[in-house]
């Protein structure tokens, strides 16, 4: 019989009486059509299974095979990857090879699932169904064979992988698993989640396409493949390492070796998502470096000058302290220094001008000295320089005090400050650092008293000098109370009139049969506050003394220097108004000398005082004007009457023949606010007739006569006239 001889029975009875399940599964994944074999390999009816998701027949763990296979077999037939439409549409998938077991695509082991929730081992084995037309939906045909009877033995096996599979998809961390020609055998739900991949990516069976999605995402690729590379290289390696997302995720990445049997068939990647834990030690690294940089900071400040930034004293300290504990012979210098009338300038330019010359000398001085050597700043305008190792302290000093001989500008003035330097060193005789730094302080104060803007080194001489001081303000308290202190008058002639018109008390200090001069002893009553005793006694004295000259002649006037210090000091009018009042001179016939730094006191109390006075008749005259930092500009704002100029400016005039407009302006301007002007200091005719020349209204000075005591003073005042007319006539002469 040869098969021609048979009836051919119809495709759809052969497919219904196949002994393997037949099923048409479409591209989601939905059951199109049953065969009879199906309903009993599975336990469901056929209306059961139509229209149903066929992944209710595979047992967990095999559920994404089916459509990985329908994917794989898509490829296959367009002839390349699946992944873009422009490719889906370049070849009708109609013209692929439709063979329905292509080589490439042996069938697979699975586990069906059946209706009673047993399960059993069979083949499956998938093709491509050819398409009606083009824009059909794609659909595959699914073979299964019931293989059970071959697996009995297998049960273990079956068990095992079943086990592994929960395990896998109940651990947090990604799972992949790779074979041993490098392609992804298999991977659980949490890699897929971890690393955003498309199931159907996935399911395409493109390992190149998923690791390029996989590359794609991490800071540094090549670093990624150079380890999967490396890996490969030493099949048993093991490795664990940190992988970084350009979404600023991090993963923890750990490889092992997958064996059986000692034998390695693949690798396992393991994957955990540590950015909470990463970000909590990136916060707690940020939060200790912070701190540690807070501390630096706050150790910073605790020696450092905040406003020139120099190191403080307590730094000065401690460097001076390990200094002296340096190898002996080493040289150690101290260089104290401070500016000289640093308070005018505070005064009469206000604070913010004093801290720019502060911050300015601190920078010129670190510009004196070596990056390692210490400039401080001690306190209000002290500064101290340690130099260790210095060749030579004496030049650092010379070139300290030079550094401030070029002028600063602040605010649109020009200063040009100076200092006063003492210098102390390191000897064979072991000095600590107190000792050193009071010698230090010694020497400046030496350079101070020796006329300031210089540099002293220390001598033991100087010591003495500083003793004397003591002694002095001692003695100046006795004196005092002893009443040991006498008025001079100074004879001060009218230009206009030619006669006496005035008369300055200036104090004397009589001392064991000696006069000290009042520069000595000024500024220690100043400093101690016995100015305040001394000025009333002068005043109380000279209103005594000089009240019948005074009553002689209404147009006589007594003038009386008057410190800052007096000022401040109590109701300075009212004792002033209750001296002249108990004497019975009048308040008009009272001249009070200031200088100029008291009007700028912060304290309003000094003007109200002056103004009080002012009131009452009292004079004020602006003493040693054009010196310090003096300016015309000022002069206006003033309660003031007269202007003393400055012996300074008297002495420029040396032949009387020089141009010297500062003058002609100091008093021209002094006229002009209705100010009278003195000039101190008057010693040649040539002075006298130049300030005559220039209008001058008052001359005081040792061409007319000194100081003198109230009972040399009628002569003196006899002397002053005749050498006025001396000059007059010397005038008179010349004009004839
Ligand atoms: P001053 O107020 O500028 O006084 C003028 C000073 O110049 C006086 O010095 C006087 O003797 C000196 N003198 C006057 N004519 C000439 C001259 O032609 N050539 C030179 N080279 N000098 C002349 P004295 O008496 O030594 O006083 C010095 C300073 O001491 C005074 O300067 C004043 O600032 C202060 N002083 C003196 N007595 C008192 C006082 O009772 N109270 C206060 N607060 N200070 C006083
Ligand atoms: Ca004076
Ligand atoms: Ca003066």
């Amino acid at each position: 019989m040869t098969a021609s001889s048979y009836p051919a029975p119809g495709i759809e009875a052969v497919l219904e009486s196949s002994p393997d399940a037949l099923l048409v599964v479409t591209e989601d994944g939905t059951i199109l059509r049953v065969n009879a074999a199906t309903e009993r390999m599975f336990g469901y009816t056929r209306d059961e299974l139509l229209g149903q998701d066929h992944r209710m027949l595979l047992a967990e763990g095999f559920r994404s095979g089916l459509q990985r296979l329908f994917f794989a077999l898509r490829k296959d037939a367009d002839g390349g990857p699946l992944t873009t439409d422009a490719d889906a549409d370049a070849g009708p998938a109609a013209d692929a090879p439709t063979s329905p077991m292509s080589p490439g695509f042996p069938p697979v082991e699975a586990y069906g699932l059946r209706r009673d929730g047993t399960e059993f081992q069979g083949e499956v084995a998938c093709s491509l169904l050819a398409q009606d037309s083009d824009d059909a939906p794609a659909t595959m045909a699914v073979a299964v064979r019931d293989t059970s009877h071959r697996l009995a033995a297998d049960a273990g096996l079956r068990e095992a992988m079943s086990l592994l599979s929960a395990t896998l998809e109940s651990t947090a961390d990604g799972i992949l698993v790779v074979d041993g020609d490098g392609r992804i055998a298999g991977v659980n739900n949490q890699f897929i989640s971890m690393w955003g991949i498309p199931r159907e990516l996935l399911a395409t069976q493109d390992d190149e396409a998923v690791m390029g999605f996989v590359l794609d995402q991490l800071v540094d690729p090549a670093q990624f493949v150079e380890k999967v590379t490396a890996l490969y290289a030493a099949p048993s390696a093991e490795s664990n390492d940190i992988l970084d997302f350009r979404d600023g995720r991090t993963f923890e990445r750990y490889s092992r070796p997958q064996k059986v049997a000692d034998k390695v068939v693949g690798r396992v990647w393991s994957f955990r998502d540590v950015t909470p834990a990463r970000i909590a030690q990136d916060r707690i690294a940020k939060a200790m470096a912070d701190l540690a940089e807070q501390a630096a900071q706050l150790k910073a400040l605790a020696f450092q000058d905040p406003l020139t930034g120099l190191a403080n004293r307590q730094l000065f300290s401690d460097r001076l302290a390990s200094a002296l504990l340096g190898p002996r012979g080493a040289a150690v210098d101290v260089l104290l220094l401070d500016l000289d009338d640093f308070k005018e300038v505070n005064d009469i330019l206000g604070h913010h001008a004093g801290d720019q010359m502060l911050i300015e000398v601190g920078r010129r001085l670190r510009e004196c000295v070596r990056s390692n050597d210490v400039v401080a700043r001690l306190g209000g305008d002290e500064f101290v320089v340690l130099l260790v190792g210095s060749p030579d302290a004496e030049a650092v000093a010379g070139k300290i005090v030079e550094s401030l001989r070029v002028p600063l500008w602040i605010d649109g003035t020009m200063l040009r400050p100076s200092l006063s330097l003492g210098l102390a060193s390191l000897h064979e005789d072991a000095v600590d650092a107190s000792e050193l730094l009071r010698r230090a302080d010694v020497a400046m104060y030496a350079a101070k008293t020796a006329g300031k803007n210089r540099y002293l080194r220390f001598r033991p001489e100087m010591m003495k000098s500083l003793v004397a001081r003591t002694e002095l303000e001692a003695g100046l308290r006795v004196a005092v109370d002893a009443g040991q202190i006498a008025v001079h008058y100074q004879p001060i002639v009218s230009s206009r009139l030619g006669v006496v018109v005035k008369v300055e008390a200036l104090a004397r200090w009589e001392r064991d049969g000696e006069t000290v001069p009042p520069q000595q002893f000024i500024p220690t009553a100043e400093r101690s506050g016995l100015i305040v005793e001394i000025g009333t006694e002068v005043l109380l004295k000279g209103c005594t003394e000089l009240k019948p000259w005074l009553a002689e002649d209404p147009f006589r006037s007594l003038a009386v220097n008057v410190s800052g210090v007096q000022l401040q000091h109590g109701d300075f009018a009212e004792l002033v108004l209750a001296v002249t009042g108990s004497c019975g001179v009048d308040p008009r016939q009272l001249v009070l000398e200031v200088t100029e730094s008291v009007f700028f006191d912060d304290d309003c109390h000094v003007i109200q005082q002056l103004i009080a006075l002012r009131k009452a008749g009292v004079r004020v005259a602006l003493d040693d004007f054009g010196t310090g930092y003096s300016s015309l500009g000022r002069l206006q704002d003033l309660p003031v009457d007269t202007l003393k100029i400055d012996q300074s400016f008297i002495s420029m005039i040396n032949t009387g023949e020089e141009n010297l407009p500062i003058l002609s302006c100091m008093i021209s301007m002094a006229h002009g606010l209705g100010l009278t002007v003195t000039a101190e200091g008057v010693e040649t005719p040539a002075q006298a007739e130049y300030l005559m020349n220039l209008d001058c209204d008052l001359l005081q000075g040792f061409l007319f006569s000194g100081p003198e005591a109230e009972p040399a003073l009628a002569s003196a005042i006899a002397r002053s006239a005749g050498a006025f007319a001396a000059l007059r006539g010397d005038r008179v002469a010349g004009l004839r």
